[in-house]
């Protein structure tokens, strides 16, 4: 085992999830550590090419997603294609009966989701498997963490189990539910009819079109 790293807290998985966690805390002046086995932020919605937000209100016009939420639909459109529904973007106040949606490029929100935790001081620990837990009474005192450096411990009084599928939990032999994986096809279509229409219109969305 590799020499021991300690952390005020330690977020594991950096999916959308993990991310807003770390960088909250990371905001709040706690020293955070994220582990992402990856090597890219953002989980399913960037890695798994989600590349849409909705819904962004209540389907009455009325804005529903605020806070750190909100913060990270704009990091997502920051590099751009993609923008905010009008109404929305003033406020969510009108009387629209159809569901808001944003769509959004998976790298450049990747890009500004790395960017945001880096500028917040967020150590991140890509390419880095959490494998084993350490469990002190009823308490996760450790992860073990696997890289290209070998095996270390990484400790902190506080850990939040952000990878999805209860990686830490499961580890600390806490009892976890278990169902069959589904597989989804879904997919960006690029094409030169797409790439036509985007230089007409002096828009890259037409390049986020979905299948
Ligand atoms: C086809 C589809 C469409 C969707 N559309 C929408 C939508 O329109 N609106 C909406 O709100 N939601 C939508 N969702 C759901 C949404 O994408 C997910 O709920 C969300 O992305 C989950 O984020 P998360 O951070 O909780 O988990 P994840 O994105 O799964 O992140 C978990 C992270 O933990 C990492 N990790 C896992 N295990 C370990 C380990 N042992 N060590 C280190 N790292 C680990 C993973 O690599 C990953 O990066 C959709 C989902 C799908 C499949």
């Amino acid at each position: 085992m590799n020499k021991s790293r300690h952390y005020d807290l330690i977020v594991a998985g950096g999916g959308v999830a993990g991310a807003a966690a770390a960088l909250e805390a990371a905001r709040a002046g706690l020293r955070v550590a994220l582990v992402e086995k990856t090597i890219i932020t953002g989980g399913l919605a960037t890695a798994g090419l989600i590349n849409i937000y909705l819904p962004l209100c209540d389907g009455r016009g009325h804005q529903v997603t605020f806070g750190i939420a909100e913060e990270l639909l704009q990091l997502s459109l920051r590099y751009g294609p993609g923008n905010v529904p009008v109404d929305w973007r003033q406020g969510g106040k009108g009387e629209c009966h159809s569901r808001y949606t944003a769509t959004f490029s998976p790298a450049a929100f990747a890009l500004a989701l790395d960017e945001a935790l880096s500028k917040a001081g967020v150590t991140l620990w890509f390419d880095t498997l959490i494998c084993a837990a350490e469990v002190k009474g009823n308490r996760v005192t450790g992860i073990e963490v696997e890289n290209k450096s070998g095996r270390s411990l990484f400790t902190a009084p506080v850990f939040i189990d952000a990878t999805g599928d209860a990686d830490v939990a499961h580890y600390t032999g806490a009892e976890c539910a278990e169902a069959d994986n589904c597989l989804s096809i879904w997919g960006i279509e690029a094409s030169l009819q797409a790439a036509r229409k985007a230089v007409a219109g002096n828009s890259a969305e037409p390049l986020l079109q979905l299948f």
